[in-house]
């Protein structure tokens, strides 16, 4: 009797993430969005999905994307982060990039974020690199990657092995800024943890982050710092 309730449970759960995921499994992007207010109160109006993956990225968490429907831009920000991807596969061609929490299909609240609510925000994983190869375990860690914690080198406290490859973010980021540009945007902020940045900015490529003026935040409280050495935030204005 015990495992008979067991299985109806189990199926009860499946057929629940099923019917939650509908969403996302039956949306088109079409047409233009709209983002009103601001990244802490605002909306977003026919929001754009992100794919699940591409050639060399995907969305961190399948509870994120389908569940808690997480993975919503601004359609400028769509074709920008898209854009940007493309590039990198030719930039840093071994790299696999992954893409964390955007805004709600409707925008407004989420759980765990103070901002993130019009479409125009979103959070990055910093690209890792364990030896030459890409961080596979720390990669798939899902929603508790944004618990894991670096030290100021980029080693993960984990693991020292498994390091943040600073060169590809700056490449990515670079590519963010070519790629708002192109779709009338630009970026507005990034918070990334300020004890690293002169691992980030000590890169060919990061050298070149300063040399645009690209505007990483160089002051944050410790409240930000802490949450922001895993993944960078980035603000777009349209
Ligand atoms: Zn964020």
């Amino acid at each position: 009797m015990k495992v008979k309730k067991r299985w109806i449970f189990l199926i009860g759960i499946i057929i629940l993430f099923g019917l939650l995921s509908i969403p996302e499994l039956t949306h088109t992007n079409t047409g233009q969005s709209e983002s009103t207010g601001s990244v802490r109160k605002g909306k977003l109006k026919n929001g754009w999905l992100m794919p699940f993956e591409g050639n060399n990225y995907r969305y961190f968490s399948r509870f994120s994307y389908y569940i808690l429907n997480n993975a919503y831009v601004n359609s400028s920000v769509y074709a920008t982060l898209t854009e940007a991807y493309k590039e990198c596969e030719s930039t840093c061609p071994d790299r696999e990039f992954i893409l964390m929490e955007c805004t709600r299909k409707h925008g407004g609240r989420m759980l765990i974020h103070w901002t993130h609510q019009n479409g125009t925000s979103v959070d990055f994983m910093v690209p890792k690199k364990r030896n030459d190869d890409n961080a596979i375990m720390s990669n798939h860690a899902g929603m508790a990657h944004y618990l894991l914690q670096f030290n100021k080198d980029g080693q993960l406290s984990l693991n020292h092995k498994t390091v943040i490859d600073f060169e590809s973010m700056a490449k990515h980021i670079l590519a963010l800024d070519d790629a708002a540009k192109r779709n009338g945007l630009r970026i507005h902020k990034i918070l990334f943890n300020t004890h690293m940045h002169d691992e980030l900015f000590s890169t060919p490529s990061g050298k070149k982050l300063q040399e645009r003026n690209i505007p990483i935040r160089p002051n944050l409280t410790d409240l930000i710092n802490r949450y922001h050495d895993d993944h960078y935030h980035v603000d777009f204005d349209l």
